[in-house]
């Protein structure tokens, strides 16, 4: 008789939901006649320990977010990330932006002007182009971070002037409610807000990218047009904040 570690069962458990949320996105996509390959899913790793992340990622996983700048450049080490792209996903202070840029493949949380300007500047002095997403705070709550919805194509054309970021689409993390048809409601008006700004064709901006729904909501934020998902707790279970 053998006995499993219990990170041996955690590693069997994580990867098992992965794979149930993979087929809940493909089920999403075909509900909504979409193509799979439509949508990116990004495991959301905060907080998750190297060895839980590693075995979705040797699972086939192809995209990480990580929320916070210090956490990412302390384990980032310890992952497989071979092929694998990686976001950062959380609000940027602009003291944190010199140690990130060049080591994550999208920034996804723009939100202000100031931003976007050390993010050029870091980006120029390592001779990249940045990929970012502006955040929209669709629900226009004080407590979240985002720019409101009817600003977000004064600050795009106002980031479309730095030569070293370019803007690929939208973000955002909409009201928590437990109403369906609300949640519906603020995807619908992030895709309207995606398509009409891509309508203006403005010079050095491509809108390809709408990341919203998470583990709560992502077979309706795919429904409603998302193109990226980010799905934490369902893959990895309930954060712990205290380690
Ligand atoms: C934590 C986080 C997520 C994932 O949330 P879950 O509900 O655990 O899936 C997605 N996006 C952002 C910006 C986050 O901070």
């Amino acid at each position: 008789m053998t006995e499993r570690s219990s990170t041996a069962l955690e590693r069997e458990r994580v990867v098992s939901q992965y794979r149930e949320v993979c087929a809940k996105i493909d089920a999403a996509c075909a509900r909504a006649g979409r193509q799979r390959d439509e949508v990116t899913l990004i495991g959301v790793t905060k907080t998750v320990s190297p060895e839980l992340i590693n075995a979705v990622l040797d699972d086939g996983l192809t995209a990480i977010g990580e929320n916070r700048v210090q956490e990412y450049l302390g384990k980032r080490d310890d992952l497989h990330l071979d092929s694998v792209q990686r976001h950062l996903i959380g609000h940027l202070q602009t003291n944190k932006v010199k140690a990130i840029v060049g080591q994550v493949d999208m920034i996804q949380s723009v939100d202000s002007v100031r931003l976007a300007a050390a993010i050029d500047k870091y980006s120029a002095e390592k001779g990249i182009v940045t990929p970012i997403l502006v955040e929209v705070n669709i629900g226009e709550e004080d407590s979240k971070s985002g720019v409101y919805a009817p600003d977000a194509e004064k600050l795009i054309r106002d980031i479309a002037d730095f030569s070293h970021i370019s803007v690929q689409g939208l973000m955002t993390i909409p009201p928590i409610s437990a109403f369906e048809a609300k949640k519906r409601e603020y995807f619908s008006k992030m895709r309207h807000l995606f398509i009409d700004i891509r309508s203006k064709n403005i010079d050095n901006i491509s809108m390809n990218v709408l990341s919203m729904g998470m583990s709560d909501d992502y077979e309706l934020a795919i429904e409603e047009g998302s193109t990226m998902v980010r799905v934490g707790t369902a893959i990895f279970g309930r954060r712990q904040y205290t380690v």
